[in-house]
């Protein structure tokens, strides 16, 4: 999957809807954040057809359905109509700096003996149900949960709108419109999903503030600072001396023994 020229590709999988309501360009620099619903509908089809609906004052970027299809109305460079009232770090009216992810889900169901109920009449069975606390409410509820599938390919969407436009914030509807609305909701695994995505630079070098360390060569020069043209501040660390890393910068690290200093960092693993 890739986006190119405002749109997702892919080989198969991405239906394109025309949603000619949506007229309005993002500002330069935007869109920087994603907010992530559910569309408390029937099918992902459905939704995506009603949101791209000329009457209806509502739309999003894209659908997602179950099986992980994707509907796509909206461009990216192109303001949709998702967040409705909101406000989030310092900011009012999401849209205009969002894009915003549906993914088809029927939301808070009820209990009708074995089954459970959406708001639209459709049933699920219990496989399909968890009972879970809202992080906006204080008692448990039935929800709808979301597919493996449909999580991954909103993951996949997300990865390439971060490398795109350098979105920096992951945000569900509930937090922007607490009390307002539910979406996504406690089935939606949002914190993981947020710190997965957009901690990912940080993962890759991660943040090693106080690991423990251990020195793996023989004998590793500790230095005034972070290169070879740093005096040596003290005799080598030998092999098996725990260290604690306090900062890493370009592939060094300053840590903590008997004395501090900074050592190249591929010498060091990380306990
Ligand atoms: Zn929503």
């Amino acid at each position: 999957m890739e986006i190119t020229n405002r749109f997702l590709l892919s080989g198969d999988n991405i239906t394109r809807l025309s949603c000619p309501k949506n007229k309005i360009k993002f500002k330069a620099g935007l869109p920087d954040t994603i907010v992530i619903h559910y569309t408390a509908g029937r099918s992902a089809e459905s939704s995506a057809s009603y949101l791209a609906r000329d009457d209806v004052g509502a739309s999003a970027h894209i659908v997602i359905g179950r099986e992980g299809e994707i509907y796509q109305l909206v461009p990216f460079d192109t303001i949709a109509w998702h967040a409705g009232k909101s406000a989030y770090g310092g900011r009012t009216m999401l849209n205009q700096y969002a894009i915003g992810i549906e993914l088809d889900n029927a939301g808070v169901l009820t209990k009708i003996g074995n089954e459970y109920q959406a708001w639209f009449g459709a049933k699920y069975q219990a496989d399909d149900v968890m009972y879970a606390t809202h992080r906006n409410e204080t008692s448990p509820r039935y929800w709808h949960t979301y597919t493996e599938k449909q999580i991954d390919v909103c993951s996949e969407v997300c990865r390439l709108l971060i490398e795109k436009f350098s979105v920096k914030t992951i945000v569900g509807h509930e937090e922007i419109a607490p009390g307002r609305k539910q979406d996504p909701g406690p089935a939606f695994p949002l914190d993981q999903f947020r710190e997965q995505l957009l901690l990912k630079n940080e993962t890759d070098e991660p943040n090693l503030m106080d690991a423990q360390g251990e020195v793996t060569a023989s004998l590793l020069n500790i230095r005034a600072g972070a290169g070879i043209s740093f005096e040596k501040i003290a005799k080598p660390l030998v092999a098996g001396t725990k260290v604690t890393v306090l900062e890493e910068r370009e592939g060094w690290f300053r840590v903590q023994t008997v004395v501090e200093g900074w050592v190249s960092k591929s010498h060091i693993t990380i306990k």
